[in-house]
């Protein structure tokens, strides 16, 4: 038995390139921490609801947290529980990029999912929060990042995702300097879709060492085709293929995770 958690930690996964793996690594280190013993909710504020359909959940538009964003519903009244141990869901669906223009119009939209997420901390359901976030620097990606308390960037293996990393170390530190959430930070970077046969995908693995040494988490997730077909099955990568190089490789990335995070992996 895990001591519970003193505080449910909130972790966005950001990268405001849509196609670098954030859905993806969002669900399968979420499945993967659940795994290892974690009690993880997991968040989609994606529209596209990617999220929510890779585990199978059906969602109505009124299960999304857009209710609790506008107004003072429940947010507990939408954690879903997605048919795994220790895994919940607050789904989303195409109506909550509604939720871009409503929120815009008032002063505080910066910071109501922070609020919303603050209300769960002391009730020591979670010990993580994972936030899959949409492919722009919208109201909604931008309130991701206000109320996580650690970003995790996922990167492709290209030049191009290299640009990608700048301008969300820029987003972030702005978010941090606003005071939206004041100990914002990048909790780590995790190179995807990697291709063992190019020499440039170990290239720009070498210079995001260079200048995230600390953040570049060692393990490096593959490009397989057993991860980009899980969601078609509505499972994640530890269900539709348990002992291929995708779920090892989750698995890996969810125990690295736990130790920069001071927690013995259970179970
Ligand atoms: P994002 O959420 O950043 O837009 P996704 O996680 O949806 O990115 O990934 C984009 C596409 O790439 C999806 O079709 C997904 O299945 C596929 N994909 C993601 N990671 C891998 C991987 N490691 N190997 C193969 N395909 C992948
Ligand atoms: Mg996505």
């Amino acid at each position: 038995m895990l001591p519970l958690a003193e505080k449910m930690k909130v972790v966005a996964v950001g990268n405001q390139k849509g196609g670098v793996g954030k859905t993806t690594t969002a669900l399968n280190l979420s499945a993967a921490l659940a795994a290892r013993g974690q009690r993880v909710l997991l968040i989609d504020l994606d529209p596209q609801a990617n999220t929510t359909s890779g585990l199978g959940v059906e969602c109505e538009g009124e299960d999304t947290v857009y209710p609790s964003l506008i107004s003072d519903h429940d947010v507990r009244s939408c954690i879903r529980e997605t048919g795994r141990d220790r895994l919940w869901l607050i789904p989303s669906h195409m109506d909550l990029a509604g939720v871009e223009i409503e929120l815009a119009r008032s002063d505080d939209h910066l910071t109501r999912l922070r609020g919303i997420l603050q209300g769960l901390k002391p009730n020591d359901l979670f010990e993580y929060c994972i936030l899959d976030t949409p492919p722009s620097l919208g109201v909604l990606m931008t309130s991701a990042l206000a109320a996580a308390d650690e970003v995790l960037v996922p990167l492709q293996c290209e030049w191009y995702g290299l640009e990608g990393l700048a301008k969300i170390v820029r987003v972030i530190d702005e978010i941090r300097d606003s005071g939206a959430s004041p100990a914002l930070r990048i909790e780590g970077i995790v190179m995807t879709m990697f291709d063992n046969r190019t020499n440039l995908a170990r290239q720009v693995i070498e210079e995001v060492k260079n200048y995230f040494p600390q953040e570049l988490y060692t393990t490096v997730i593959p490009r397989t085709v057993r991860i980009s077909e899980a969601p078609s099955h509505s499972k994640t990568i530890l269900e539709h293929d348990p002992t291929g190089t995708g779920a090892t490789s989750y698995l890996s990335l969810a125990e690295e995770f736990l130790a920069r995070h001071g927690v013995a992996a259970g179970v």
